[in-house]
């Protein structure tokens, strides 16, 4: 109900701008170094401090509304090689008019710097830890603990709604799709189902069991979520590309986003059929070596299917890779790279019927 009462004031606010400019709130909205009055933007950086090893530095942008509103948290590049959410949340900054908005948008385009610098798929490089798997985070923990904790306290703590963007590392050949992780709580499960709709994406894949202590709740969106704030994830991007097309179904369902929660003016483009997605199976390898795959990205495969094969470094091949169950192919290993136990397929197996 509170978030129903925030969106009819954010509408109301809207409406009765031109008559009543003295009744926005005139406050500020500060994350990071990054502080814009109401009608601005900023940009800034989350400092994270030295502890048991380096500092590092997080860029921010606060997007804050002419009118007043809900808080929305935009995140990527925890990842710092998955390109196309880092570029689309880039653009989002430069799109973004406040003129338009009602509330605040706070977007962290790039998480993971150290990452992205290097070219390091995965993990965040200074501490081997992948920055979307540690949080809330530690204060005096390694360099991910202390960014997570730093992004729990300054970004999830203070956001109603949150969308985390990721797609496709450089050694996944990956096809769009989005997660939708139901709480059990009704409302908050019917604004986050709205949100993953609105965003358009045409697989969604339903994420059920999520950890629910808030003290060890691992990903950026289930933190947000298990404080009972609406959140999905979404995925377009493949292989360390950053094409038009991937890019541009990242900033156009975000924009969609916005106008589902009434932060921007005009319709959703919500999506009326999308195939959902009741789990997901991950096929690993289990011999290092050369891989091949004889799949691609988006295409079905029935259980039993090869899905690519391992060889030494002579050419024989000492490994073939099936699928365990028929299903979309959601991502291939994009590269002929393979250690023991590394992801070869991750295959997502339609569901029935759309979720109740
Ligand atoms: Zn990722």
């Amino acid at each position: 109900m509170r978030r129903l009462c925030i969106a009819a004031g954010a509408t109301l606010a809207f409406l009765t701008a031109g008559f009543f400019p003295t009744a926005q709130a005139q406050t500020t909205f500060k994350v990071g170094t990054a502080e814009a009055a109401r009608g601005r933007k900023a940009e800034g950086f989350l400092e994270v401090p030295a502890g048991v090893d380096a500092a590092t530095s997080i860029p921010v942008a606060v997007i804050n509304g002419r009118n007043a509103g809900p808080v929305l948290a935009l995140v990527s590049g925890a990842h710092g090689t998955e390109y196309s959410s880092i570029l689309a949340l880039e653009q989002l900054i430069e799109i973004l008019d406040p003129a338009q908005i009602a509330g605040t948008v706070v977007i962290l385009p790039l998480v993971n710097l150290p990452s992205f610098y290097q070219k390091v798929p995965h993990v965040n490089p200074v501490d081997g830890k992948s920055m979307n798997r540690f949080y809330p985070g530690k204060a005096d923990g390694t360099q991910t603990e202390r960014a997570s904790y730093l992004i729990t306290k300054e970004v999830v703590e203070r956001c109603d709604y949150l969308i985390d963007y990721h797609g496709g590392d450089l050694d996944e050949s990956l096809r769009p799709y989005a997660y939708w992780a139901p709480t059990g709580r009704a409302e908050q499960d019917r604004v986050s189902k709205m949100m993953v709709l609105a965003f358009g994406l045409n697989h969604i894949i339903i994420w059920p069991d999520r950890p629910t202590d808030p003290a060890a709740t691992r990903y950026l969106d289930n933190t947000a979520s298990v404080r009972g704030k609406p959140s999905i994830v979404v995925e377009a991007g493949h292989a360390g590309t950053t094409e038009r097309d991937d890019i541009e179904l990242l900033v156009s369902g975000s924009i969609s986003v916005l106008r589902v929660l009434k932060m921007l003016p005009g319709e959703p483009l919500t999506i009326e059929n999308p195939v959902w997605l009741e789990k997901t199976v991950e096929v690993a390898s289990e011999k290092a070596g050369i891989f091949y795959p004889l799949v691609k990205r988006s295409g079905y495969v029935a259980a039993g299917m090869k899905l690519g094969y391992v060889t030494d470094f002579f050419g024989n091949v000492i490994y073939t890779a099936r699928a365990p169950v028929a299903g979309i192919i959601l991502h291939i290993c994009s590269v002929p790279s393979m250690k023991q136990s590394d992801n070869i397929a991750v295959i997502g197996v339609p569901a029935a019927k759309p979720p109740a």
